[in-house]
């Protein structure tokens, strides 16, 4: 069996900056990380806008940042957390140039950017592919340290818990196998839930699993309900995930145009294009009822060639890959299911409510987005709760033997045949429905039948069929669907009780 001090389930920022520094402090320390996919493949790979910190403070100041955040949150946030998130900011992304990250710089100073919600240039990036520079930077870093090991093509399924305290982990591997392992410590960075909808900017790994887990676990789960829903994917029926045309664009001078080619967005917000996404997709949407269109267009034409190749080439590749030229032509766009402000409520340490059961990243509710993430503050968010759980970690865990117990036979491997198509159509029929509740009002009450109805046909497949990757994602996404409805339903943040679909 594998032995290993901690276990981390994810490659995304959240999960290797927590590795690496806690690998860096604690060098007597095992550190493995499982990852169901390859190790890049994640939302952070595709994040483009860059990383929100304010470096500079003769003009704008913490303050700033945290009215601007909570702003965007609907006031909903944690004042607390929001601070300690600020105020960390520029600490975090020194570190993460200290591990190699490039960031683009002007007149020997970082280029700040500006997004949408943000009142001041604050956004760090690496061209429109930050994304893909911080992951490779950290993989990077994560190779070079020996007490780290990365997994790849492990899912982890389910959670062990003994005495109230998270101990063990059953995970999936690539020969159809389910195995059982031991820890100290455990942390979830699973990521999103951006599969769970019909269109979304997250790529096929965005299932919810670390939030199923950790309900399954007893975990408390708050804010799901708050889906942001991002105004500016590029319009490509059928394409799954959706392109991104980052927010950046917008807070560079793009503007929003409907099908006469007239600017909307000021009859809803003075900022225009500058307000949050929640704001603009939901201006976007009222367009689309009066209209009875599907797309409006993002109108680059007035930028400045040059400028543009320099600061957008990924955007510029990918229009002409497709013939769309975005200094002639109109760029469609339609708002797609882009970020989970909730997750699994965790305290400041990232501490979920099971003793050893650590949660960062986009799967954790910090209580920093509220109703609504601020553009760019969730690569931020992620490293400065990989830092506070490396920090709580590194200071509880003790080096004494681990304790290990044997296999626990929870699950059966049922020799069938694998059904992929029959999967893909309850998870296709799981994405129509939520897009529906959330885009077009299909009523609360006719989701829980939809989702109850695929629940039964799901169980009915674990029961018959091997287990497969594919199976777990689909149950984890209609337990996560469930909890979404749910809690939009109540409207409240609540706790929700295990419920184990294994027993
Ligand atoms: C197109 C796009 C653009 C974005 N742009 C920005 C931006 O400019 N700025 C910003 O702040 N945010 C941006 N975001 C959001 C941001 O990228 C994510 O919120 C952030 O990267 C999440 O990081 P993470 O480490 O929590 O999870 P991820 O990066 O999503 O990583 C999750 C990891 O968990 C693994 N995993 C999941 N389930 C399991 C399982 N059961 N077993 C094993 N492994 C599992 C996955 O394979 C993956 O490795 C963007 C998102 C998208 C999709």
């Amino acid at each position: 069996m594998l032995k290993t001090d901690i276990l981390v389930v994810g490659t995304g920022i959240a999960g290797l900056f927590f590795a690496i520094k806690t690998a860096m402090k604690r060098k007597d320390l095992s550190i493995t990380i499982m990852t169901k996919d390859f190790a890049e493949v994640s939302n952070t790979q595709f994040a483009q806008g860059g990383i929100a910190a304010v470096l500079n403070t003769l003009e704008d100041s913490f303050e700033q940042h945290i009215d601007d955040t909570i702003r965007a949150g609907g006031g909903c946030s944690d004042k607390e957390v929001v601070r300690m998130v600020v105020e960390q900011a520029p600490e975090r992304l020194y570190e993460l140039i200290g591990l190699g990250v490039h960031f683009d710089t002007v007149n020997k100073g970082y280029d700040l950017a500006l997004e949408g919600g943000h009142s001041h240039k604050r956004i760090l990036h690496h061209g429109d592919t930050t994304g893909e520079e911080v992951e490779r930077a950290l993989l990077a870093t994560v190779m070079s340290l020996s007490n780290i090991t990365i997994l790849e093509k492990h899912t982890v399924i389910d959670l062990v818990v003994e005495n109230k305290t998270c101990v063990g982990a059953f995970y999936f591997t690539p020969d159809n196998r389910i195995h059982y392992t031991r820890f100290r410590t455990l942390v979830l960075s699973t990521g999103g839930c951006g599969q769970l909808f019909k269109h979304t900017t997250n790529p096929a790994i965005a299932t919810a699993d670390g939030i199923a887990i950790a309900y399954r676990a007893g975990a408390e789960i708050a804010d799901m309900q708050y889906i942001q829903f991002h105004p500016t994917a590029l319009y490509e029926p059928g394409k799954n995930p959706s392109f991104l045309l980052t927010e950046a664009l917008r807070g560079y001078g793009a503007h929003i145009v409907n099908h006469e080619g007239k600017r909307f967005l000021f009859q809803t917000d003075s900022r225009g294009e500058l307000a949050t996404r929640d704001i603009v997709s939901g201006a976007i949407g009222e367009e689309f009822r009066k209209s009875g269109k599907n797309c409006v267009f993002l109108d680059c034409r007035h930028l400045d060639k040059e400028t543009f190749a320099v600061h957008f080439p990924a955007i510029l590749a990918y229009c002409k890959s497709i013939k769309l030229d975005p200094f002639t032509d109109l760029l469609p766009i339609t708002p797609v299911a882009h970020y989970q402000c909730g997750g699994i409520v965790v305290n400041k340490n990232a501490q979920s409510s099971v003793n050893g059961l650590y949660a960062i990243g986009e799967c954790a509710r910090t209580g920093l987005h509220g109703k609504n993430r601020l553009a760019s503050n969730s690569l931020l968010e992620a490293v400065v709760y990989a830092h506070q759980a490396a920090q709580a970690v590194c200071n509880s865990i003790d080096g004494t033997c681990l304790c290990t117990n044997g296999y626990i036979n929870k699950y059966g491997i049922i020799p069938g045949k694998l059904h992929e198509n029959q999967i893909s159509i309850l998870k296709k029929k799981l994405q129509e429905t939520l897009q529906k509740f959330y885009l077009e009002g299909l009523p609360e009450s006719h989701v829980t039948e939809i989702i109850a109805e695929l629940k039964k046909q799901a169980f009915a497949l674990y029961n018959s069929l091997t287990v497969s990757l594919k199976l777990i994602e689909i149950l984890n996404m209609l337990t996560v669907a469930g909890i979404i409805v749910k809690q939009a339903k109540n409207g409240l943040s609540e706790p929700y009780l295990s419920e184990n679909y294994c027993n």
